[in-house]
């Protein structure tokens, strides 16, 4: 077996996972999410059991309730809407959706013309197009580049962004036909595909071409997990298959089996498809790249959790002790903490029946 690496869990979903975590921790259930907070169907059920709802729409999370907006980034009307009526709001938006969020909105303002290199209908590039959507046009081909520049005005200023979990492969050729349909085209100096997603393709590129068979661990509406299924098959692999877990693994994988996962997939999956295939020429992983990123917490979880310590502090009539950290409050040490960790901590919770903060006065 060849494990590729990195793989699973990137920074973005760490921030995510572990601020909602935070999120059930101190609030009685239901805590709201809106839109699945990663795409990984474990990960959603595993919140879902802890009591959170995910809703498609703002309008159905009660005023004054507390709501999770997902790492995939919402439009602008959303969170607005999401912040009235008095609702606690955290935004779990990944700050390399927000960079792509910024780059539509400085663009539009300067007068351009954005094709968006997206899937259309995904939560990340609606929430995107939704910024300036009188400026940008999605494009999902090299056709359709081509049809932009048949129906632009001569002289229009054209920029290009893309959304941050396509393949290479699918970014490649539609960046090389809008550089050569439009010779002044405005990119951004680094591409919009996030560091996470090359990175996890490059590991997989490195291991493919020596695999009989290579196993994707993430969910179907994961667009980097898709993404990885196509660079495994670009490489050659003969066979291709994604699971959500070792439950769906077939029976008939043999020889040298690549394993790697998507971006939302913890690696309690991928330790379990590795356990059930047992390998009997063992493991070996590769390394392309270390990754050492972190993705602080929401702000507006700070200060929800800095307001909570400060009211337990009065209730307790006990002000902090001279030198503590107020500023981090229970947040310090969180980048020594992982999304797994978080979630393992909501389970002990709840085996032993502790009720969240904001419950216990
Ligand atoms: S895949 Fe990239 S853009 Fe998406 S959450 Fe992870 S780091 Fe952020």
């Amino acid at each position: 077996m060849l494990l590729a690496s990195p793989r699973g869990f990137c920074a973005g979903v760490e921030k995510a996972v572990k601020a909602l975590a935070w999120m059930v921790r101190v609030f009685e259930p239901p805590v709201y999410c809106y839109h699945e907070i990663v795409h990984n169907q474990h990960v959603v059920d595993q919140f879902r059991a802890h009591g959170v709802v995910f809703v498609d729409d703002v309008g159905q999370v009660p005023p004054g309730a507390p709501l999770m907006l997902s790492a995939h980034g919402s439009a602008p009307e959303v969170v607005q809407a999401a912040r009235e009526g008095g609702r606690v709001v955290v935004d779990a938006v990944c700050p390399l959706v927000t960079k792509v969020h910024h780059e539509l909105k400085v663009r539009a303002r300067k007068g351009y013309t954005v094709l968006y290199v997206g899937h259309e209908g995904h939560e990340e590039a609606v929430g995107t197009m939704a910024v300036a959507p009188e400026s940008v046009r999605l494009v999902q081909s090299m056709s359709e580049v081509d049809e932009a520049a048949g129906e632009l005005e001569h002289g229009t200023a054209v920029a290009l962004l893309t959304q941050t979990t396509l393949s290479q492969h699918e970014w490649s050729g539609i960046r090389a036909q809008a550089q050569e349909r439009f010779p002044d085209l405005w990119m951004p100096n680094r591409s919009d595909l996030c560091f996470a997603t090359t990175n996890r393709q490059a590991a997989l590129e490195a291991v493919a071409g020596r695999c009989d068979a290579v196993v994707v661990v993430g969910s179907t509406n994961s667009s980097n997990t898709r993404a990885l299924e196509q660079v495994a098959m670009a490489s050659g692999c003969p066979r291709v298959v994604r699971v959500d877990g070792a439950a769906e693994l077939p029976d008939d994988l043999s020889g040298t089996v690549g394993v790697t996962a998507g971006a939302s997939a913890p690696d309690e999956l991928v330790n379990a498809v590795v356990a059930c295939l047992a390998p009997a020429e063992g493991v070996e992983e590769v390394h392309v790249t270390a990754e050492d990123e972190y993705f602080p917490p929401p702000p507006e979880l700070r200060e929800l959790l800095r307001g909570l310590v400060a009211a337990v502090q009065v209730g307790l009539a006990a002000p902090a002790a001279e030198g503590a950290d107020t500023e981090s409050g229970p947040l310090v040490g969180d980048r020594d903490t992982s999304a797994a960790d978080a979630l393992s901590r909501l389970e002990a919770d709840h085996a032993v029946g502790r009720r969240p903060a904001a419950d216990r006065g």
